[in-house]
């Protein structure tokens, strides 16, 4: 055996024992881990403020750690949630980055860090046990530390763990109550979760509401729902699929044809068409998976004459409908260069 040798940084000498050379050589990976997730954390926050996710296909930090890095979901959750805390309080990186806390420690005082008292806990999250840690930042924020959970326990059986208010806590009583009467039968909790989730989601998903309204006769005499959003429980739905957000393009000094909301038919036909999906496909051709946060995007725009029509309109989630806007387009700068005016006040 030779008399020493060095390999991860570590010295071993011929009295070095295999058991303190396992240790040593766990010691030095632990060091390597933990300053490569600190470089990792870096990196993902760089991406975020430059949105590169979005070019990427990535609905985020949290999508991009799942998928592209393949991280587990309590992972990439940890590292979205002290990157997004970062924007705020940038020392808890800074932390991170020097060693002083783990991503482990430092996403456990998320809940309650900030500018003013962010050396205070950066030093209890050093200092503490994690129970001990967990209990100063419940006592001070008592949501910190629950964390919602679908969990398979058996083949077709799930157990969801989630944490009510007083109100949420009263309206599951007495809709056990309720339940319990209607079935002439004791309804067990699972049971009112899964039949108010059933009543709700017959009520407000625009795709089950727009596979009911295929075929259906139009109301005559009555106004349509475009018209009386409030009287239609899924116009809540759907209306957060917000055709008017267009950013960027809305402050051109042409005057406009006044917006018209889109019919309900429309919408419908539209939701069914993109299955209440982001239609974005990336350079890789995959498409976007994001099914919420969905807007009603005008190809053409309205203020170039686009009309409400199927056939000009297509679901974009937030991110992309952003993204579409602040592409440079053609016929704004041709027209502006036609009328002299310089690229940068062209939005
Ligand atoms: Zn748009
Ligand atoms: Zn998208």
């Amino acid at each position: 055996m030779r008399k020493s040798e060095k390999e991860y940084g570590a010295t071993y000498t011929a009295t070095t024992t295999p058991c303190q050379k396992y240790d040593q050589q766990a010691v030095e990976l632990s060091h390597k881990y933990l300053a490569c997730e600190a470089e990792l954390l870096s990196h993902l926050i760089t991406m975020r403020k430059k949105r590169y996710f979005v070019s990427l296909n990535y609905a985020g930090i949290f999508d991009y750690c799942e998928r592209r890095l393949h991280l587990s979901r309590a992972q990439a959750y940890y590292f979205k949630s002290v990157a997004e805390k970062s924007d705020e309080v940038p020392e808890i990186k800074q932390a991170v980055m020097t060693g002083e806390l783990t991503l482990s420690q430092a996403r456990r005082i998320v809940p309650v860090i900030n500018k003013t008292n962010h050396r205070q806990w950066i030093q209890k999250a050093k200092e503490l046990p994690q129970r001990e840690l967990e209990r100063e930042v419940t006592a001070l924020n008592p949501q910190a530390h629950i964390r919602e959970k679908l969990k398979w326990v058996a083949k077709e059986l799930s157990e969801l763990r989630v944490s009510l208010g007083p109100r949420a806590a009263a309206n599951l009583t007495a809709l056990q109550n309720i339940l319990s009467q209607k079935r002439q039968k004791a309804a067990s909790m699972g049971d009112v979760v899964a039949w108010s989730l059933e009543v709700a989601r017959g009520k407000f998903d625009p795709i089950a509401r727009a596979k009911r309204s295929v075929g259906r006769k139009p109301e005559t005499g009555k106004k349509n729902c475009a018209q009386r959003p409030q009287r239609h429980a899924n116009m809540a739905a759907l209306s957060s699929l917000d055709p008017g957000f267009c950013p960027g393009r809305q402050s051109t000094s042409r005057r406009l044809a006044p917006r018209v909301p889109i019919p309900a038919a429309v919408k419908h036909a539209v939701v069914l068409r993109d299955q209440l999906r982001c239609t974005f496909v990336a350079a890789d051709g995959t498409r976007c998976r994001q099914q919420r946060w969905i807007h009603v995007h005008h190809i053409k725009e309205w203020s170039r004459g686009g009309r409400n029509e199927i056939g000009n309109l297509r679901l974009l989630c937030r991110t992309h409908h952003a993204l579409e806007h602040s592409r440079p387009d053609p016929q704004t700068i041709a027209a502006a260069e036609r009328e002299g005016v310089p690229r940068g006040r062209v939005d």
